[in-house]
């Protein structure tokens, strides 16, 4: 579980299509990890928005080429869900 498989797991998530394993991985991840944290409420507020939140969030100016990148790469989504099942 590395930081591209937890961006893969946010935007299931944020779809209402991830598994409740997949979530449970993805909010041990960030736990650990504020990087991605801070990606994933960058992409909740993104999603469910909110305009104050969002002036106060710094958001890396190449995350939204990071996410097309990985949304792009649709056969991730299918590596992911594998190895999270892999997780015991
Ligand atoms: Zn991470």
């Amino acid at each position: 579980m590395d930081c591209f498989d937890a961006g893969i797991l946010m935007l299931k998530e944020l779809e209402g299509t991830s598994a409740e394993r997949e979530r449970e991985v993805l909010a041990a991840h960030l736990l650990t990890c504020p990087a991605c944290m801070r990606h994933y409420k960058y992409l909740r507020n993104a999603v469910f928005g909110d305009e104050n939140e969002k002036l106060q969030t710094r958001i890396p100016v190449d995350f939204e080429v990071q996410v097309m990148t990985k949304i792009r790469y649709v056969n991730a989504v299918t590596v992911v869900t594998t190895k999270v099942n892999k997780i015991k």
